[in-house]
């Protein structure tokens, strides 16, 4: 099933790399990749009849009508969208989405210009442009999603001497059950398909009109016996196993700390530029001397919190896969400033509740327990001594010698059935 929302944008000021980005030069690019598209159209529609009318004059001569891949050596469509690979800004994938459409319509609608029910089809101004879904990137940071439209293709870039690949959106959420759909297509659970850029003449904005499909019902009948047990570590952000196999989920954290390196030495540079920048961004303060600066601190909430939601829905893919219907994870509302699993770069909590609700949604319990002494205590034997720890990333028993990395150690010790009984007993002998 799909279906379409309606999405107010807002331009945002700056760009992913935190350059400042002016509404109106943005403005002006789309309506000319507006005016690009209709001219593409009513070409389109041209061929469309050049072909029509060969095909029917074969006809008349043959009694037959010809194959389009033996006159074009393409399907129509295929043979209208080679006409368009140069010769406009148009990012490709949308391009090609807007001439298959037209030959579609013209196709659809052929019989009634024919019999003269319908008039040819003849694209008037302010034409919507059409999105391919790879063109589309969602993200979401501090309560606010954000569009990424990839929209011009290698010439466009230059020609319009447009820094970044993608121009970036604020969408206006205005109420829950958008916040909803949103969330659902960022985490996959709704699929982004085709959709279209419309720009609202008496709103003065652009409007998203985002398709979205999904499956009917999600139904998985997975093992309430079989618990994933979720460890958020030191060494990965997070590992995740059942109990007594030695398969295991992880999520090395590299990546967020890599991308922490690289928009560091970005803002380095940046704050070096306002220093001395001669452009017209001096005289105006510090806060708009170093407005690139704020926005990259934006950029990394923004990617750690697409990147929580990426993680969580791996994990849930995870547990689906291996039919685990129970995952349990450590209560850190115990966990204190001094614990090892104090982390504060990293949002333990958002990950969690995202990893929860992601659950939720695939019939997945989620059982929370006391993490106390799970990373202390050996998985094989039971014994447990903070001396089986020595060092963070290690495990090694003391008693049955059993060596393993100290996340994956803790996972299993999560994924027990009432470890948190178990330890209880253990603790007293
Ligand atoms: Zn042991």
């Amino acid at each position: 099933m799909t279906k379409v929302i309606k999405l107010a944008l807002i331009c945002q000021q700056s760009d992913s790399n935190g350059m400042p980005v002016d509404y109106k030069e943005v403005n002006k690019i789309l309506w000319e990749l507006q005016r690009q598209t209709r001219e593409i159209k009513n070409k389109s529609i041209q061929y469309c009849w050049e072909y029509h009318n060969f095909s029917s004059d074969y006809y008349k001569r043959n009694g037959e009508y010809p194959k389009e891949k033996d006159v074009l050596l393409f399907t129509l469509g295929g043979y209208v969208n080679d006409k368009f690979k140069t010769g406009n800004d148009l990012y490709s994938a949308n391009c090609s989405t807007t001439v298959r459409g037209v030959c579609g319509e013209f196709k659809n609608s052929k019989k009634d210009f024919i019999s003269g029910k319908r008039s040819i089809i003849s694209y008037k101004e302010n034409q919507p442009l059409d999105l391919h879904n790879k063109s589309i990137r969602l993200e979401y940071s501090d309560h606010e999603f954000y569009v990424y439209l990839k929209l011009l293709n290698r010439q466009g870039f230059k020609k319009f001497n447009f820094a970044d690949t993608q121009i970036m959106f604020k969408i206006l959420v205005r109420d829950n059950s958008t916040k909803t759909i949103l969330e659902r297509c960022l985490d996959e659970v709704y699929s982004v398909s085709a959709s279209k850029l419309i720009y609202d003449k008496k709103k003065k904005c652009w409007v998203l009109n985002l398709s979205y499909s999904f499956s009917g019902e999600i139904t998985h009948n997975l093992d309430e016996n079989r618990i994933l047990g979720v460890d958020l570590g030191i060494h990965y952000p997070i590992c995740a196993s059942v109990y007594g196999e030695w398969k295991r989920f992880t999520i090395d954290g590299g990546e967020i700390e890599e991308y922490r390196r690289r928009v560091e030495a970005r803002k380095k540079t940046l704050l070096k530029q306002g220093k001395n920048c001669g452009d017209g961004r001096i005289g105006h303060g510090v806060k708009t001397r170093n407005k690139p600066v704020y926005s990259i601190e934006d950029r990394i909430s923004r990617f750690r919190d697409t990147a929580n939601h990426k993680y969580s829905r791996a994990l849930i893919n995870y547990a689906i896969k291996n039919n685990c219907g129970v995952i349990q994870m450590e209560n850190l509302e115990g966990v204190t400033a001094h614990s090892d699993k104090f982390l504060k770069n990293w949002s333990y909590y958002d990950l969690q509740t995202k990893i929860e609700y992601k659950a939720k949604e695939a019939g997945i319990k989620v059982v929370y327990i006391n993490p106390r002494y799970t990373s202390q205590r050996c998985s094989k034997c039971g014994y447990t001594d903070t001396d089986n720890r020595p060092e963070q990333a290690k495990f090694i028993c003391k008693k049955c010698g059993f060596s393993e990395n100290a996340d994956f150690n803790a996972s299993q010790n999560i994924g027990i059935k009432n470890i948190e009984q178990i330890i209880k007993e253990e603790i007293q002998i």
